[in-house]
């Protein structure tokens, strides 16, 4: 049973999400008695494939074209689609980044084959690739399993499983190949690039994360979960009633309708524990709430908790930490 991974990169650095699918995917063709390749669509085969040591991947399927430098949906799923039926992966695993998730959908439409999207985890069991995806604001979760011979497009979470880091030892072995576009595959054309804020919001990879949520009171209170956040070394989160109110942007967003994280730390500031919120932290190794109310959901999944006023408790916390590390008293 042969896995296929879909690098996700930037700028010639591979995403955390890449290794993690990897990772998962070595275990599970080792189980299953199939190897796993990556596959590289960007065109920086070479760059990519030493950052792909030690994962458990045999082989990097690099195809190249000028025009698959940069992501471009119809380019990235011909040339994915004429490489899948090359060489018939059982499974194509694709990270589910905003990119991603297009990509999953458009390459299983091409490919005239079932995808499970927005996996947080996958399995195999009697042959059959299984995924598990939170349905209903994550109230339930439905478990898919593919029938037929594939290939099985699934698109998993990031985090979902957790980063095995840079490996060491033999890159893969590159199997090149050119893409072979027509004009059809062509058929737009990326004029420009422009960061936007969202571009600096890397909730996604931050080991802290201090999120603010409505009890914070007031949109200039994210001051100071902006200052707990920086004497920890951590990204600002937010729930989606801030978002929703326009106190800050919606990169910030964490949960089911925004981003899904799993730091070594979570503290949740004036955030409820709404289940869509929790969809998107519950697997945060350690989870720290503050919050005014004794009975918020949040408390229920939560290692640490704070009860009372967050506005008094997390400059005190900025303030213990500011002196533990010698820096003398915040402002
Ligand atoms: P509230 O629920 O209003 O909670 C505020 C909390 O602050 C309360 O627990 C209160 O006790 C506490 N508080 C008040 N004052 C203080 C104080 N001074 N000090 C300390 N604590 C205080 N939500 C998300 O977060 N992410 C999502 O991705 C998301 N997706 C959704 C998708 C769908 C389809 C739907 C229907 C909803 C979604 N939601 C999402 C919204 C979610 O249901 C909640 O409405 C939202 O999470 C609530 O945000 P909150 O906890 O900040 O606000």
């Amino acid at each position: 049973m042969d896995f296929w991974v879909v690098v996700a990169e930037e700028h010639g650095t591979v995403k955390p999400v890449t290794r993690e699918l990897c990772a998962r995917a070595a275990e599970l063709a080792g189980a299953a008695g199939g190897k796993v390749s990556a596959l590289v669509l960007s065109g920086r085969g070479e760059e990519i494939n030493q950052q792909l040591a030690g994962l458990g991947v045999a082989q990097s399927i690099c195809v190249n074209s000028p025009e698959l430098r940069r992501y471009r949906t119809r380019p990235w799923v011909d040339a994915a689609a004429a490489a899948v039926r090359a060489h018939s992966p059982k499974v194509v695993l694709v990270p589910a980044t905003t990119n991603g998730r297009e990509f999953a959908a458009s390459l299983a439409a091409a490919l005239d084959t079932g995808i499970a999207a927005d996996a947080t985890e996958i399995a195999v069991d009697g042959g059959k690739l299984l995924a598990k995806r939170p349905v209903y604001g994550g109230r339930l979760v439905d478990t898919i399993e593919f029938t037929g011979d594939g290939p099985c497009i699934c698109s998993v979470r990031p985090k979902a499983y957790s980063d095995p880091g840079a490996g060491a030892g033999d890159a893969p072995a590159v199997v090149a190949t050119e893409a072979a576009l027509g004009p059809d595959s062509l058929d737009a054309e990326i004029l420009g690039f422009a960061a936007n804020e969202g571009e600096s919001v890397n909730l996604v990879d931050a080991d802290v994360i201090v999120s603010g949520g409505r009890g914070i009171q007031d949109p200039k209170n994210f001051e100071m979960i902006q200052q707990l956040a920086t004497e920890l070394g951590g990204a600002v989160g937010a729930s989606r009633a801030v978002v929703d109110a326009g106190w800050i942007p919606y990169p910030h967003q964490v949960g089911q309708t925004g981003k899904t994280v799993r730091p070594k730390l979570y503290i949740a500031v004036g955030i409820s524990g709404a289940i869509q919120h929790l969809a998107g932290m519950k697997t945060s190794e350690t989870i720290v709430a503050i919050n005014k109310d004794a009975a918020a959901p949040i408390f229920k999944i939560a290692n640490w908790g704070f009860v009372g006023d967050a506005l008094q408790i997390v400059p005190l916390l900025t303030k213990k930490l500011r002196e533990r590390k010698g820096a003398g008293s915040p402002a």
